[in-house]
């Protein structure tokens, strides 16, 4: 379908439109799935519809307990309003168990616990694959100051503790997941929002029980059906369409 409004940004999962108002933009999550870095890429029908209902329900969660947000309100099946924020060029990863990277990085097997959450930074950048970046490069670089990463591991920590309470409310093991935030400013103070997306495509959940995979790892890894993982996390959490038939893409816009 022809898009109603001017497009923005064009991401691999998502599309960002202008919005209604100034300040404000439209969020359109499409079909497509990339891994190692878009070298991997498939059309997952749902997806999408399913991550627009997944990223409002954890974000208004978020809101609801006080941790700021971009999310305004879902306008429809694959679409919501947001603010538009300044985007910091990092990927801000919670690990509570190892998986994936620090899997490989330390030979730890995958569903160790770690001794504490840890929280880790990539540089945005496709072109040198979201390299893993220390604090020291950050600040040099100037992405954000001291001040501003204090602010975003305690954001990510509460994000951290709401997810896990969440999942864990429904029998689903949060092992780590991804954030991205972004800057607003209200005059001359400036603030940060969690911004993005909040989704299976950016977690990595085990269930509790029998440890298998809900998120985007049945992509990466060829497991199974990647919208059967994500709507049965979205029916755990009572987050389904009111007529789940309209996942189907022949109904949806
Ligand atoms: N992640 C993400 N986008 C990225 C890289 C990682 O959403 O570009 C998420 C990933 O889904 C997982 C967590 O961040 O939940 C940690 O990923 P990891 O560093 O282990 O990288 P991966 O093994 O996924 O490449």
């Amino acid at each position: 379908m022809a898009p109603r409004r001017k497009k923005i940004y064009e991401g691999k999962a998502k599309t960002l439109y202008e919005g209604p108002e100034p300040g404000t933009l439209v969020q359109y999550f499409k079909d497509d799935a990339t891994a190692f870095n878009a070298q991997k890429k498939a059309t997952i029908e749902g997806k999408g519809v399913l991550n627009n209902r997944l990223s409002e329900y954890f974000m208004t969660g978020l809101t609801n307990i006080g941790v700021p947000n971009h999310f305004i309100k879902r306008l429809n099946m694959r679409e919501q309003l947001i603010r538009q924020v300044e985007i910091v060029p990092l990927e801000v990863i919670v690990r509570n168990f190892a998986a994936g990277s620090i899997s490989k990085r330390l030979g730890l097997e995958e569903g160790t616990p770690l001794p504490r959450p840890i929280v880790e930074y990539s540089y945005k950048n496709d072109d040198l694959g979201d390299p893993l970046v220390p604090e020291e490069y950050i600040i040099a670089f100037g992405w954000a100051n001291q001040q501003d990463l204090d602010d975003i591991v305690a954001l990510a920590l509460r994000v951290n503790d709401f997810l896990t309470g969440v999942f864990y409310a429904v029998g689903i093991k949060l092992i780590d997941f991804k954030i991205e935030v972004g800057r607003v400013w209200e005059g001359d103070f400036m603030r940060l929002l969690v911004a993005d997306e909040i989704s299976p495509d950016s977690c990595r959940l085990w269930d509790m029980k029998t440890g298998e995979k809900l998120d985007k790892d049945v992509f990466r890894r060829d497991l199974g059906n990647l919208t059967d993982a994500y709507t049965e996390v979205a029916r755990r959490l009572g987050v389904l369409p009111t007529n789940t038939a309209q996942i189907k893409p022949t109904l949806i816009n």
